[in-house]
């Protein structure tokens, strides 16, 4: 790696720094060596941190001549990978600056805002050291193939994506459903109850489950049994089921996965068919059954 600081000086955003990161090491491996680019960008050491309660945290002095990255040894690997690309975020980002007594301190909530922090100074460094670590972990130039590699939105291609990119599912999802073209949102879940869900907000409309609330009866989730580890067939589900359908509206067809894992937690993917623009397939469509429909998505050689 021959990447410098000085590679760096111009870049003040999330996403200018990863460019320019991308454009110095254009030949970065997947998974992201991401301690050794640390390395190279003035990080002097990468330690656990002792201080419970946190996920990461960054020791820096203000002027950010160099500084030490701090991880929880508790995490699962692709936590820890994700906390210590977050802290490089904040070291790198021109405007994040250290308390006084030169530290930044990260919770897991931090590690997961997304949004906000227009009003709050604080919310939206974490909301943009997050950005830099989702970009860097998987730029987007090789992420954007890969999400693209399967013919339907499908929860195995997801964990093969999170798996190829040593980061989370959840993480994975987060950009995946981004970078697909079709409709796409992710749901987690707990003992039935809506945690958390990742949609692009231009392609996939608004929930109806609220975070907190029970899932519907009718949801594939809870339905059928599911297999602990294993992702389920596909399965349409009406899509009021999910989301608010206006009163005389035929919605478009909505497609439901879910992966059950440990402790309780299940992965659901939502999806619908991509706009493809064709009225006279979209009349066809309209003409079929569901089942029909769910056939000829899962059998056509598109
Ligand atoms: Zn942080």
């Amino acid at each position: 790696m021959n990447i410098n600081r000085i590679d760096l000086a111009d870049a003040a955003s999330p996403e200018r720094l990863v460019l320019e990161i991308l454009k110095h090491e254009p030949t970065l491996a997947i998974p992201i060596p991401i301690k050794e680019l640390c390395l190279r960008l003035d990080i002097l050491e990468i330690v656990p941190l002792t201080t419970d309660g946190y996920e990461g945290g960054l020791l820096t002095s203000s002027d950010k001549f160099n500084g030490t990255i701090l991880f929880n040894e508790a995490s699962p690997r692709p936590r820890r990978r994700f906390t210590i690309a977050h802290e490089l975020g904040h070291f790198l980002m021109p405007s994040h600056l250290p308390s006084s007594d030169g530290r930044f301190l990260c919770k897991l909530q931090d590690m997961m805002a997304l949004k906000g922090g227009e009003t709050d100074k604080r919310l939206k460094m974490e909301v943009e050291a997050n950005r830099f670590a989702s970009q860097i972990l998987m730029p987007p130039p090789k992420f954007r193939v890969d999400a693209a590699a399967s013919k339907d939105p499908e929860l195995g291609h997801l964990c093969s994506i999170a798996k190829k990119y040593d980061v989370s599912r959840e993480a994975a999802g987060r950009a995946y459903v981004r970078f697909r073209d079709e409709p796409v949102a992710l749901v987690v879940t707990q003992n039935g109850k809506v945690l958390r869900d990742y949609r692009d907000p231009l392609k996939f409309p608004n929930l109806s489950a609220a975070r907190g609330r029970m899932v519907s009866d009718h949801s594939l989730l809870r339905r059928r049994k599911h297999e602990m580890g294993v992702p389920s067939a596909i399965d349409e589900t009406d899509a009021g089921v999910w989301t608010t359908v206006e009163r005389g509206r035929k919605p478009a067809p909505l497609y439901e996965q879910v992966l059950l894992q440990r402790d309780g937690f299940a992965l659901i993917m939502l999806s619908r068919d991509a706009v493809s623009g064709d009225d006279e397939e979209a009349d066809d469509e309209a003409e079929m059954t569901s089942a029909e429909r769910l056939k000829r998505r899962l059998h056509s050689d598109r």
